[in-house]
């Protein structure tokens, strides 16, 4: 089983697709879009390495505990770590779960990368396309309005995918913050 290179994780979200999902940011990405919201997933050499069956066994404990419907993978770049992802989309399909991919490469595109049709393969959701900062939307689960929601099998709707939640803001135990969905808010310091 491979690895992947992953920025961050979060074991539930409700922004960042249809139900509650485990949300893997992978790091690396290339496209170098400008006003990119996560800069810092673009570094290959950034974040840490972690065998894709150790996600898959935290997702699973989620999945029993009956805390996820679906994986949902955005980064960083998916289709630049195409084997890693395929391998855990079709980890996560096995435990019976839904699953989504952000990528800023579209569906054609895709397609003819290597290792592309194998991701497409095991996905139920792809939402495609360079995020343009020119054409700024941020509803919908879609950054900008370029991007297009690809509903790849009957699992999920297009209107379902868009009426996820636009931003969330988790609290841990430990106090630590965590912002996300497709229009985050930014937290500002108290005085
Ligand atoms: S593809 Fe995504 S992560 Fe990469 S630069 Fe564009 S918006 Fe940022």
């Amino acid at each position: 089983m491979p690895a992947l290179r992953v920025h961050a994780t979060v074991a539930r979200s409700r922004a960042n697709g249809p139900g509650t999902r485990f949300v893997v940011w992978v790091q690396g990405c290339s496209l170098g879009c400008v006003g990119c919201f996560n800069p810092t997933t673009h570094a290959a050499e950034g974040g840490e390495e972690v065998a894709v069956d150790d996600l898959l066994a935290r997702i699973a404990d989620a999945a029993a505990r009956g805390e996820v419907d679906g994986l949902t993978v955005s980064g960083g770049e998916p289709l630049e770590q195409a084997e890693g992802v395929a391998a855990l989309l079709r980890g996560a399909r096995a435990l019976g779960l839904s699953t989504l991919v952000f990528s800023g490469f579209t569906l054609d595109e895709i397609r003819a990368r290597p290792g592309g049709p194998d991701v497409l393969a095991a996905l139920d959701v792809l939402v495609d396309g360079r995020y343009e900062a020119r054409a700024r939307l941020a509803e919908g689960l879609r950054g900008s309005s370029n991007q297009r929601i690809h509903a790849l099998t009957a699992r999920h709707t297009v209107a379902e995918v868009e009426a996820t939640p636009v931003a969330e803001i988790q609290i841990g135990p430990d106090g630590a913050v965590v912002v996300t969905g497709v229009a985050p808010v930014p937290l500002r310091r108290g005085r």
